[in-house]
């Protein structure tokens, strides 16, 4: 057992069983052993590989697909441009440099980003320290960001917010938990007395004993609170993470370490955890808040539409010793057996404007 294991098994011995979102959160953002609080797990020698840790392509496409989304809404300035979960501070860094060719873009904006981790905002500042735009960091969504368009971008960020699971029983719908075993170990457990009110969307479909419906409180108050923000001030929003379209049941909850799955309880803070991103309860969340959500999109069919394989051919001029490099990033972002169509992404704007680019 590891120190934060040990912790959290005698906060449970005194409290009582945590549910999966609060073990889910307090493994990736205590402040002492947390997964993203003490560590930098991008990359070839971390945990995983994201997107735009892939490719310079990935950010630069995105970049102008806020640019466009801003003109398309009258090049408003002040404006401001958001990154939810910035990691190493790439994306952010990439579509900033892409922005470039839009100089009145770039004096109208002020950049913020919400990251929960001290590490990682570190990390971010460095990336950003001469990305021409002044910079700022929030924990969350907050008051600071109302009065001015936002444009908004999350990359893997939705996938990391916490997510609560209902496993189906003879006696009802009971919430799974995260209680100690008679070895004190940590161990899943079914909430003995069914869960109260629980109402399950028509678009899972039919469950049996046993199936599993997992529901992610956090991410769709962040959509609805990011929509209601669109509505009032204008702006853009896009999403972009692996997940499904409101269907079927499942326990989604995955731990990530060097590359590899590994058992969700075994090592928490150790390991990435993640659960794949309910992209139907998102976009009725942000219809709730008063926008309008399109798609969501494959993330392939998105960057093809955005151009990624012009933007590869134009590097690969500029580069031709790294001509096998951009192809091979072109695969590993669009081809479907590969991130091309286990990504989506969903963009969500005010009602009055029209679809964005690619949608
Ligand atoms: N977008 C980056 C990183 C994805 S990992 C990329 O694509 O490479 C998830 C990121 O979200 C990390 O930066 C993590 O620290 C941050 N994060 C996760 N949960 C958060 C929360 N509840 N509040 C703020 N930041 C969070």
């Amino acid at each position: 057992m590891n120190r934060l294991a040990g912790r959290l098994a005698r906060l449970i011995q005194s409290q009582g069983p945590l549910s999966v979102a609060q073990f889910m959160m307090l493994a990736l953002h205590d402040p002492a052993d947390g997964y993203y609080a003490t560590r930098d797990p991008f990359g070839r020698t971390g945990d995983f590989i994201t997107a735009p840790e892939i490719s310079q392509m990935f950010g630069e496409l995105i970049g102008l697909w806020l640019v466009q989304c801003w003109r398309d809404q009258g090049s408003q300035a002040p404006a401001r441009l958001v990154e939810l979960g910035p990691g190493r501070g790439t994306l952010m860094a990439d579509a900033l440099r892409a922005a470039k060719l839009a100089p009145d873009f770039l004096s109208a904006i002020e950049v913020v980003l919400v990251e929960a981790s001290p590490t990682l905002r570190a990390i971010q500042a460095e990336a950003l320290k001469d990305c021409g735009a002044p910079v700022r960091w929030l924990n969350g969504l907050d008051a600071s960001l109302a009065g001015r368009p936002l444009f908004l971008v999350a990359n893997e960020f939705f996938d990391a917010l916490p997510v609560r699971q209902y496993v189906k029983t003879g006696r009802g719908w009971c919430e799974r938990m995260v209680t100690t075993d008679d070895e004190g170990n940590l161990a899943f457990a079914l909430a003995p007395v069914p869960a109260a009110g629980l109402q399950i969307p028509e678009s899972r479909g039919e469950a049996t004993e046993g199936a599993v419906y997992e529901i992610s409180p956090a991410a769709t108050a962040h959509a609805e609170e990011i929509a209601g923000l669109l509505a009032a001030q204008g702006g853009a929003a896009l999403i972009v993470d692996y997940g499904y379209d409101g269907e079927g049941f499942g326990d989604t909850l995955q731990a990530v370490r060097k590359h590899k799955y590994a058992p969700v309880l075994e090592a928490p803070g150790q390991a990435d955890l993640s659960a794949h991103v309910d992209f139907r309860a998102l976009a009725e969340a942000a219809e709730r808040g008063g926008a309008k959500a399109h798609g969501p999109l494959a993330q392939g069919t998105l960057l093809e539409r955005l151009g990624l394989k012009k933007r590869a051919a134009a590097l690969a001029r500029a580069h031709p010793q790294d001509e096998t490099v951009f192809a091979a990033a072109v695969g590993r972002l669009a081809a479907p057996g590969q991130m091309g169509r286990l990504f989506q992404a969903l963009a969500i704007l005010p009602e009055r404007a029209g679809p964005p680019p690619g949608f």
